[in-house]
This record gives structure tokens, sequence and C-alpha cells, in this order.
């Protein structure tokens, strides 16, 4: 029987009290950590009588270090950075200036080169980079400014008091696979904090349960996510040079399908290759990991791969419902930046800068939180103006109905992206509606038998081991590891569905849409399916250690049951140079 992780009763937990709490080291809560420091440097520096202390100010980051579980393509437009930290070219990590970008529409066998790269995806000054290294560089830049890092710590439940955020319960340590304490058992802290920032990335499980329990999404479009499944290849030299980027729109996607491709040319001819797929198709036999495999087999990408070597893989989800799907930013006690609350550009595919910008406009209102000794939402509240009134707006207002646009597929969505850009954003309607991608899956008996025009990206990949490769060889160059003995920590509300109406009605697309081989169906013993003629029943069995802390299966499930919660702090992928 699935055991499923949840928190421990009875247990005493030790307390600890913070100032601000930042939840996630990745882009946005660095930025908003280092922020807040310089905000408190700068106050002391004035005010001798009034100090403010940054000793109890922690972000907590559920990988083992910093970094770690950090996945991007990753272009970064530097506007953030540059405010943050001028001259930060100097001493970052940065793989190579962008200096040639094309992009390419792909057919079965052919492609050609768009004559003008379109505005949104014009790169020159935009810098690659290694967003596992730049967001290590950025953690020593916190630590070194006085700002505790706990690594290794995930936050299993937010503490409230009414509906008030007091603070964050970290996860407990030790716990067995039927959710009983081991020997080496130690209970999470109860972390009071004046002020909890929420900077978890994309689909952040904490994030989901404040947005649900304060309806936070009320006014808001659904949320709409893709999935990122990238691979780090070597290649011979000469291939792709340093600072090169190339986008692909077209094959293998049908023009039913969102997504499209990048490979970003890094330093000592390492290329950034990943394909996001819209987690907003129809098919639910339809596998993000086989898209990126089948892209590969097309003859202008197995030319530039061919006599490569595959070195890092991994997957993440992003955010691209825009400006309309962002849910209310504060509240008493909390506010919500980043990924989290969808700070993305899915018309430049690009949201570094704007996690980093929300974090740091996140710490300026916990700063004069600090200040003024209150974190209601009235002086919280500030953050969302301030965002109103940033660059912020003023990149995301110019594609508020961009994703919405492509519902009907990718014809209806080029018309409408030339009606937007001629409209400064608005194209028909003032603000386009759209739906949330799971509910677009089609019950099986609706589809193709043989899958149709998409029957090439449909199931698993199989992997000629050079050019292409399956699943679980893929999964090895995450470097996933968590501790086996803890309760599963894809908690599925009821396993009778996966096993009796999704099986009939889907075809359990999380055995599919899953990048790390997590859910597969397994003949079940336990059934007494007897007769030897009976087919036999399956069941829903999960390999939880597999997992890379993608979020899709949270997002896409259809009967949307399946709740993606932090295993024990430290598990996960390890992105290393990613
Ligand atoms: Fe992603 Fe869910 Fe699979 Fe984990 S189990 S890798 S979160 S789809």
């Amino acid at each position: 029987m699935l055991i499923f992780r949840k928190p421990l009763e009875n247990v005493e937990r030790p307390e600890m009290l913070a100032d601000v709490v930042i939840v996630g080291g990745g882009p946005a809560g660095m930025a908003c950590a280092l922020r807040l420091a310089q905000l408190i440097d700068e106050h002391n520096a004035l005010h001798s009588d009034a100090l403010l202390s940054k000793e109890n100010i922690y972000v907590l980051e559920k990988s083992r270090e910093v970094g770690q579980h950090c996945l991007s393509g990753a272009l970064l437009d530097p506007r953030a950075m540059r405010e943050l930290l001028p001259g930060f070219e100097t001493e970052a990590p940065i793989e190579a200036e962008v200096s040639k970008e094309a992009v390419h529409y792909l057919t079965a066998t052919g492609h050609f080169k768009l004559p003008v790269t379109p505005p949104p995806l014009q790169d020159h000054g935009n810098y690659v980079i290694s967003i596992n290294r730049f967001v290590k560089w950025m953690g020593e830049k916190v630590e070194a400014a006085g700002i505790t890092v706990f690594t290794g710590f995930a936050g299993s439940e937010l503490l409230y008091e009414g509906n008030k955020v007091v603070g964050v319960r970290t996860d407990d340590k030790g716990v067995d696979k039927q959710n009983q304490q081991k020997s080496n058992f130690e209970p999470g802290y109860d972390l009071k904090a004046k002020v909890v920032i929420l900077a978890e990335g994309a689909r952040g499980s904490l994030t989901k349960q404040l947005v649900s329990k304060l309806d936070l999404a009320r006014n808001s479009n659904p949320q709409i996510y893709g999935v990122g499944v990238k691979e780090l290849w070597e290649l011979p030299p000469g291939r792709v040079a340093a600072g090169e980027v190339i986008y692909t729109m077209g094959y293998p996607l049908t023009t039913k399908e969102y997504g499209g491709a990048w490979i970003y040319g890094g330093k000592d001819n390492v290329i950034s290759l990943g394909f996001v797929t819209g987690l907003d198709y129809s098919d639910p036999r339809l596998d993000p990991h086989r898209v990126l495999q089948e892209f590969k087999k097309h003859p202008f990408i197995a030319n530039l791969l061919e006599g490569g070597k595959m070195i890092r893989y991994g997957a993440k989800s992003l955010p691209y419902g825009g400006w309309w799907a962002l849910p209310a930013l504060a509240g008493d006690g909390f506010l919500i930046t980043g990924d989290s609350a969808g700070f993305l550009n899915s018309a430049r595919l690009k949201g570094i800068h704007l996690a980093m910008k929300s974090g740091m406009i996140a710490a300026q209102t916990a700063f004069e939180a600090l200040v003024k000794g209150d974190s209601s939402a009235k002086t919280l509240g500030l953050y969302p103006k301030r965002v109103d009134q940033s660059w912020i707006k003023e990149e995301l207002w110019k594609v508020r109905n961009f994703h919405q646009g492509f519902e009907k597929g990718f014809y209806a969505g080029m018309a409408h992206t030339m009606l937007q850009q001629a409209t400064f954003g608005r194209g028909l309607w003032a603000r386009y509606p759209s739906h949330a991608g799971h509910e677009r899956m089609q019950h099986l008996d609706t589809l193709p038998t043989d899958g149709g025009a998409e029957a090439n990206l449909l199931g698993d990949a199989k992997g000629d081991g050079k050019l292409t490769f399956d699943k679980l060889t893929d999964l090895y160059h995450s470097g996933t590891k968590h501790e086996e003995d803890q309760p599963a920590h894809l908690v599925i509300q009821d396993t009778n569905i996966c096993n009796t109406r999704c099986v009939k009605e889907f075809g359990n697309p999380c055995t599919h849409f899953c990048p790390a081989n997590v859910y597969e169906m397994v003949e079940d013993t336990s059934s007494g399916a007897g007769a030897p003629s009976a087919t036999p029943a399956k069941r829903i069995s999960l390999n939880a250690a597999n997992c890379v802390h993608c979020k899709t299966c949270d997002i896409m499930d259809p009967y949307q049951i399946i709740n993606w919660v932090p295993p024990e702090g430290g598990g996960g992928p390890n992105y290393d140079g990613m």
C-alpha cells in the first residue's frame, strides 16, 4: 500500500523567532535576500539609534547545496542584476554574451530561418548562464552580506493565526516509508516570522496551499504552465559558438500543441538544449521527454549534435499565464515572488530578471514592514502597487494576452500575436480568457487509436543511446537522489481513481508526462484478479526517488488529485552546471 507524506502529529517542534523567512533560494529568493541586506545596511548607516539586525533573516532552500535544484535555459536579461549589483558582470559566472541569434521553423524534414528574428527573441545584450552556477554565486553574496541560508530544509507548511501567515514549519527528517519516526528522527522547526516571502519557483507547494486557503486567484486567469526538458551536450569544437542562440518552432509538435526549443552556446563547446512543451495539450499519451527526443532526430538538430555527448539532464515547469494569471501577491504576513507568482514573459521565454526584480521589490516592502513594525496587509500591500509601477508591469502588460491567443493552435496564435503587437498587447479583447491546461486533455475514446499526427510524440522514447535516450538513461544524468526510506512525496488523494477511472478515460497520463519515470501502472497481485483468462488489474505504483521536482504531475493530472509536497530536505536532482 502506498503511504504518502504528511506532517506528523503530536510532535513537539522547536520554535525559532525570525524577522523574515524567504522560502526558496532561487533567483527571486536570493535577489530578495541580497536587497534586504543592502537596505538594512543603508538604514543602519543612517540610524545608529535604531539599528536593524540581519541575524533573524533566513533563506530556506530544500536542496543540499544552493543552486542544486535550479534549472533553466538559461538566458539572463541583466536589467535586474544591474540594479541589484551594478557591475556584476566582472565577477558573476557568465558563460557568454549573446552575439548571434536565429529562429528556425522546422517541418518534418526541412527547416527555414525566419528572415528577421521577432523582437521578443532578439537577445543581443543578454547573457548565456548556467542558472545553477549563477544562483550558487548569488548565494555566496547573500551569506557574505550576513544572511543565513539554511540548505537541506524544505518548508512543509505555513503557520497561520487566522488568515495571517505567521511563519513556516520546516520538514521533519528521519521519517520512514510508513510515516513513522526512525532512530535519526529530527522534528522540523516552527520558524515564527514577521514576514514570509514565498520564492519557491513554479507551482510552489506552500504557495499552492496559500492561494487555495485564501482564494488569492479568485480574480485571476488560471495559471498555465509549460515543462522544459533539457539536456547539456558537449559538442565537437566549432559547431555552436559561445553566445550563439537558436530557437525553433514547429516540428515535432503539430499546430495543436504549444511549445518550442532552444539551443544556447556556452563555454568550452557545451550547449544547453531543451524543449518546452505547453502543459495544455489534448492527447493524454503525449510525453514531453519524447518530444525532446524526436526534436533531436530532426536532420537540422541531429547534424548539430553529431559526434557530441549528452552530459546532463533535467526538467522543470514554468508559468506561462502572464499578467492576468498573477494571484493576489500580498496579504497579512506574506508576499509571493518570482515563478511562484507567475512573473515570466512567455513571449520572450524569459523570467529570471522578472523573478529577481519581484524579489527586490518584495525586499523593499518587507524592509518597510520591519521598520514600521507592521507586517499587516496594509504595509505589505505596497508590494503589488510597486510591481504595478515597475518595469515588471511595463514588460508583462505588453504581452498580457500572448499565451491565451494560442488556445486554438499555432496559426490562430500567430494571428493574435500580430494583432496584439499592433495594439500594444490588447488584440481582439481587453482580457483574453484562458483555461487550466489539464482541462484540455481529452478522453482516449475521442482520439485516434494510432495517435494521428501526434503519433511520434506519444508513449516512451526508446533511445539509441547516442542521439536519443530513454527516460532512465536521461534520468541518470540528472544526479537525482532521495532517501529511499521515506513516505512518497507525490501525494495522490485517491489512488482508486488512478486504478479504475483514469486507466480507462485517459490511460494514466502521469506515466507519460512525468520526465523521470516516477509513475508506473503495475500488475495488482493483491486484487485477486484470479482466473487465468481475466486481464490482470493494474494499480498505480510510484518510484518517488526518481523525482526531479518539475511539478508536471501536480499541474497536468486531469483529476487534480496529485499534490507534490517536498520530500525530506536535501533530496532531489543535482543540477550542477545546468
Ligand atoms: Fe515531475 Fe511529478 Fe515526475 Fe516528480 S513525479 S519528476 S514532480 S512529474
